[in-house]
């Protein structure tokens, strides 16, 4: 079998990559003089690059691999089904096993009420469905002016035109002519950095609150839908208020809008639970899921449908929308493996009964380091903020990120993964994680904030 090209050495591989690839969100030139780190196998939560270096993945590659790495399983299950069909489409009246199996595994799985999906290939192409879908729910409900999508600040909800206007990261606006028309913006749920003297409780209430401010400005009869993520991931692993969600669903109920929870990161057991809206006893109308779906083993995504939307769209004719690999049947075979091994080896019921509380204390007690600020965790997502000075939570004189990059370059270094948005840490490892590992991640990440504080204190940005 083709080995590909493991067998190089890592800086023709590097040389190659920086001829030839062009990276996501990356400086490209930047990378290409510094030479990218090529990740060659993987197994369990361990990753090994071409010089044979381990390194413990605390982010689950982006944030998808939930079972962990090197599951056979699904491996062979790939090989079956491209050998028995390797492809077909689900567009002109036709279906195909994998999809049937795994659209009626993903309404057993789900909340009650959630008994149909619409399949894309990642979590971005089923945002831009739920746009297009939400728009037509409500044509065909005889309320075409229904159109604007409520959205948060700092949300994420995928790099494609519309995923990227449904998100609210400034930085994805400035590229590219975004937003697109008729999405619409409030506040995030960050009380750390934006709550000033609020307590938590009151900032939760302020923030959802925003919300029905912006149905009021402007008017129930353009507003369609409100999206966000249970738990903000890419922002920050922003685990909202107490307050925050229930006062969002009464906002929802009260006004006729539909509620859209993007369970990409949150969903198959990230948060303790299947779905992040199980977490907060969300009732969503439609659910975007990706990521843990397949544990990233093949891309697959989709939009989970609640009974009423689904009925009102199953009765309105052609739905002028679809994606030739959507619900890809190698990648949805893959999905409905990754489902059986979460389901039947109990991995979420395990976690909850042990790994999820043990990481918890543990990544708490890292609030005792003379850095951190806050810690946030959610069933195995989790941020800490890094301050000068913890009474005022205070930011770091130099640009936000500064530290966050140093942080990361120590924690990179010393074989653990963990990511920097700003100057928060976060991670978000595979749900498959032991207790020995965490202990592992967790004495690497102290021994990474010593290290940031010792070369912070250096450069006069700590007191
Ligand atoms: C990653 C992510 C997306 C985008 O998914 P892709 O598969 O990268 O297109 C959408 N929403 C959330 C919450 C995400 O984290």
């Amino acid at each position: 079998m083709n080995k590909i090209i493991n067998h190089l050495p890592t800086a023709e591989l590097q040389a190659l990559d920086a001829a030839h690839h062009m990276h996501p969100f990356t400086a490209n030139a930047e990378l290409a003089q510094k030479g990218v780190r090529v990740i060659t196998a993987a197994n369990g939560v361990m990753l090994t690059d071409s010089d044979g270096i381990q390194i413990l993945d605390g982010m689950a590659g982006l944030w998808c691999v939930n079972i962990g790495y090197g599951r056979k399983e699904l491996a062979d299950v790939a090989y079956a089904q491209m050998q028995q069909l390797p492809y077909y489409n689900t567009f002109f009246q036709t279906s195909h096993v994998p999809a049937i199996a795994l659209a009626a595994k993903l309404a057993e799985v789900s909340p009650e009420g959630f008994n149909h999906t619409f399949f894309a290939t990642g979590g971005s192409e089923a945002n831009d469905t739920n746009i297009r879908m939400v728009r037509h729910y409500w044509a065909a409900k005889g309320k075409p002016t229904k159109k604007i999508i409520i959205s948060r600040e700092n949300g994420y909800h995928g790099s494609t035109m519309g995923g990227a206007s449904l998100g609210g990261m400034k930085g994805m606006h400035a590229q590219g002519g975004l937003p697109i028309a008729d999405i619409s913006y409030i506040g995030q749920p960050d009380w750390y950095n934006e709550g000033g003297d609020m307590s938590r409780e009151e900032f939760g209430l302020k923030r959802a609150r925003e919300l029905e401010a912006k149905i009021y400005e402007l008017g129930e009869d353009k507003v369609a839908a409100f999206i966000a993520e249970p738990v903000q991931g890419a922002g920050g692993v922003i685990v909202p208020p107490e307050t925050y969600w229930p006062e969002i669903q009464r906002i929802c109920d009260e006004h006729e809008i539909l509620l859209i929870a993007d369970e990409v990161i949150c969903g198959f057991g990230r948060t303790g639970h299947w779905f992040g809206t199980d977490y907060y006893g969300i009732r969503p109308h439609i659910m975007t899921i990706a990521k843990g779906l397949s544990s990233g083993y093949a891309p697959i995504g989709g939009s989970m449908v609640c009974d009423e939307v689904a009925n009102v769209v199953n009765h309105a004719g052609d739905f002028a929308h679809g994606y030739t690999y959507g619900g890809h049947p190698v990648a949805a075979a893959v999905a409905l493996e990754n489902l059986r091994i979460i389901q039947e080896e109990k991995m979420i019921e395990n976690a909850v009964a042990d790994t999820i509380p043990y990481l918890q204390e543990k990544w708490h007690a890292l609030g005792d380091h003379p850095l951190i600020g806050e810690t946030n965790m959610v069933g195995f997502m989790g941020s800490l903020v890094m301050t000068p000075d913890k009474a005022s939570r205070s930011r770091f004189s130099a640009d936000a990120g500064t530290v966050g990059l140093v942080a990361r370059g120590h924690s990179f270094g010393n074989g653990l993964i963990m990511r920097h948005v700003g100057d928060r840490m976060i991670i978000s490892p595979p749900i498959s994680i032991t207790r020995l590992e965490i202990d592992k991640l967790i004495d690497i990440a102290f021994k990474s904030l010593d290290e940031t504080l010792a070369d912070i204190k250096e450069q006069g940005l700590y007191k």
